[in-house]
C-alpha cells in the first residue's frame, strides 16, 4: 500500500524544484517539519521518478520535448548526433533510454543544461558516460563542482561525479551549428537561480527557456544560488521580447508546449502577485501575516494547483521584496 506521500508523488509528478512545498500542499505538514523532511523527499522524488513513464512530443525539425524526468528534456536528432537540453533525474536512465533510442539510431553528442538544480542535471554523469558534451554557464558548473546549500529545502546538494561536471562554460553566449540548426545558448542575468540560460532553434523557431517559465504553475525561485522574484519579472521580459506568435517555448516544467501567450500570462501574473506582496510589505506585515493577506488569492485557481501551493509562493516573492 503506498502512503499518502506516496500518492502524492506519483500524482504530481514531483520534481526537485518543487520539494519545498511538497509536504505544506496537502496541509498535513507545517513549512517547518516540511523543510526538515526534505532529505526525505528527495529520496521520495527519485523513487517515483525511478517509476515515471516518459511521454515524448514530437515538435518540429527534428526536435522532441521528453516529458516525466525533472524537468522537460528537448531533443534535436540528427547526422551530428542527439544534442539533449537537460538531462532528467538519473533514476530515470531505462525510460529516457527508451524514449531516446525510439528517437533514431544517433549517438548522443551534446547536453546542455540550463541551470544547475538536480531535476536538470542528476543525469548528467550518465549522458557523459554514453558519449555527451556538457555545456553550461559559468555557474552551472561552478554549483555542481561544490557542495551547494538550497535554503528554501534545507538541503545540501553533493559534488556531483567528474563525468557530471560541464567540460565547456561560458560566460554570456555561446552558439552552436549541429544537425542543420543554430542553438543560441543566452545568458539571463540571475532569475531562477544565477545560472539560468535559454537555448533557442533558430531556424525551428523554437526556443527551450529552462526554469525561467513554469507553464500554468507557480514557479520555485532560488535564492541560495542567486533567484529572485524581480529576475524571473526581467527574464520573462527577455523571453517576451525574444519570441513571436509562432515560437513554440518550452518551459522547465508545467505542460511542455507553450506559447507567447502563455508566456505573457505567466509575466503578468509574476508582476501582479509581486505588486500585491510588495504593498503589504511595505505596510509592515510580517512574512505569515503577508500570506494570511492572500496576496495570490485572485490566481490560486489557475496556479495554484501544483506543488509550490499560494503560501509557499507568497513567501518566495516575499523574500525578494
Ligand atoms: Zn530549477
Amino acid at each position: 500500500m503506498k502512503t499518502a506521500k506516496e500518492n502524492l508523488l506519483s500524482r504530481r509528478h514531483f520534481c526537485l524544484c518543487c520539494i519545498g512545498g511538497a509536504a505544506a500542499l496537502g496541509g498535513w505538514l507545517t513549512p517547518r517539519q516540511a523543510f526538515a523532511e526534505a532529505r526525505g523527499l528527495v529520496s521520495l522524488i527519485k523513487d517515483s521518478a525511478a517509476a515515471s513513464p516518459i511521454t515524448t512530443h514530437k515538435l518540429r525539425n527534428n526536435i522532441s520535448v521528453l516529458e516525466g524526468s525533472g524537468g522537460n528534456i528537448a531533443v534535436l536528432t540528427g547526422p551530428d548526433g542527439k544534442v539533449m537540453v537537460d538531462a532528467g533525474i538519473s533514476v530515470s536512465r531505462p525510460q529516457l533510454t527508451k524514449a531516446l533510442d525510439a528517437l533514431g539510431n544517433e549517438k548522443i553528442t551534446h547536453l546542455i543544461n540550463t541551470h544547475w538544480h538536480f531535476d536538470h542535471a542528476d543525469g548528467n554523469a550518465w549522458l557523459h558516460s554514453a558519449g555527451a558534451r556538457i555545456i553550461a554557464q559559468d555557474n552551472t558548473r561552478k554549483h555542481l563542482a561544490g557542495i551547494q546549500r538550497v535554503e528554501d529545502w534545507d538541503y545540501n546538494f553533493l559534488p556531483a561525479p567528474a563525468g557530471g561536471i560541464p567540460g565547456e562554460v561560458f560566460a554570456n553566449e555561446h552558439n552552436l551549428k549541429l544537425n542543420g540548426l543554430s542553438i543560441g545558448l543566452k545568458y539571463y542575468e540571475p532569475s531562477h537561480t544565477d545560472s539560468d540560460i535559454s537555448v533557442t532553434f533558430a531556424e525551428a523557431n523554437v526556443v527551450h527557456v529552462g526554469d525561467t517559465f513554469w507553464n500554468g504553475i507557480y514557479p520555485f525561485i532560488d535564492y541560495s544560488t542567486g533567484g529572485s522574484i524581480d529576475g524571473m519579472i526581467a527574464a520573462s521580459n527577455a523571453n517576451l521580447a525574444a519570441t513571436t506568435n509562432d515560437t513554440i517555448i518550452i518551459p522547465g516544467h508545467g505542460k511542455p508546449l507553450s506559447n507567447k501567450a502563455e508566456l505573457q500570462d505567466f509575466r503578468d501574473m509574476l508582476v501582479a502577485i509581486r505588486d500585491n506582496v510588495a504593498t503589504l510589505k511595505k505596510q509592515g506585515k510580517t512574512r505569515d501575516e503577508t500570506v494570511a493577506a492572500k496576496p495570490t488569492a485572485a490566481f490560486d485557481a489557475k496556479w495554484g494547483q501544483f506543488v509550490i501551493d499560494p503560501g509557499f509562493f507568497t513567501r518566495l516573492v516575499y523574500e525578494g521584496v
